[in-house]
């Protein structure tokens, strides 16, 4: 599989000179399996530049997962221009008992005053699937989730094919068990020996104190759960919307100190691996 990001930003999307390098897009990852079918991970800002190039690949059949629905992951959702053709299908993937439903908070993204298109003015067809707690199958990627320790529930997921496996926890708080979610152990057993982990590295140390129960970790959390799990690389994920790019590069810095065995990185939009 190819895992891309198109946003990597948390809470809300930033621009300018301090983020050139990583961007300033929010959550949306794309993963293309094996045979070519398309799995988008969260509806950030980052999902705009993914349907512009969807649309001028002619690629209209996607599935959708959702971790949660904070605004920051769903802001984008509007923006995606393959809503606005008929001959687009898209799977919404969510669990509706943690989020109540899906079509109804994204209809949510699309009401007046706030927004001037309606909800009903999609043309694509969109259907919406559960996924909750259980494993479900995209083409050959068996797609697994887990409850995420969060201000508000929402999920992250396992998804495997050919033996490899990426997993994607953001908007997690390793170090805080929030009503609903798991703790460090579980996440551990959810990541064990991954070849890839994108974890909630929002703040550091010093920072975290005054942030604790706000639903995001530190990176030095991040950096336990990814050495203690055994995966094969960490990329720290859903940056601060006050970290610029040196601050990120010191951090990264700071990880690889800390974790001269782990091949750490710091995710940026664009970034792009094949696993
Ligand atoms: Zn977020
Ligand atoms: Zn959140």
């Amino acid at each position: 599989m190819i895992i891309r990001c198109w946003g990597a930003r948390g809470s809300i999307p930033v621009s300018g000179r301090d983020y050139f390098r990583y961007g300033g897009d929010t959550t949306c990852v794309e993963i293309r399996t094996k045979d070519d079918e398309i799995i988008v991970i969260d509806a950030g800002t980052g999902i705009r530049r993914l349907g512009n190039r969807l649309v001028s690949e002619g690629r209209f059949e996607v599935s959708v997962l959702f971790t949660h629905s904070h605004w920051d992951h769903v802001i984008g959702f509007p923006f995606f221009k393959p809503l606005y053709r008929p001959e687009a299908r898209i799977a919404v993937h969510s669990c509706p008992l943690s989020q109540g439903s899906m079509e109804r908070l994204l209809a949510e993204t699309m009401r007046p005053p706030h927004f001037p298109v309606p909800f009903e003015q999609v043309q694509a067809r969109v259907d919406y699937r559960g996924i909750c707690l259980d494993s479900i199958a995209i083409g050959g990627v068996k797609v697994s989730s887990i409850a995420l320790s969060h201000t508000n529930p929402g999920l992250g997921y396992r998804f495997e094919e050919d033996g490899k496996s990426f997993v994607f926890l953001t908007d997690n708080e390793l170090s805080h068990v929030h009503s609903g979610g798991c703790g460090f152990r579980d996440y551990q057993a959810f990541a064990r020996d991954a070849d890839l982990l994108f974890h909630d590295a929002e703040y550091t140390g010093s920072e975290y104190e005054a942030k604790r129960g706000w639903g995001h970790s530190r990176f030095e959390d991040a950096l336990d759960l990814a050495r203690s799990a055994g995966v094969g690389g960490l990329g720290l994920f859903h940056h601060n919307q006050d970290r610029s790019d040196d601050q990120l590069d010191a951090m990264l810095g700071r990880c690889r100190e800390l974790a001269p065995d782990l091949d750490c990185f710091a995710v940026g939009q664009d970034w792009e691996r094949r696993l």
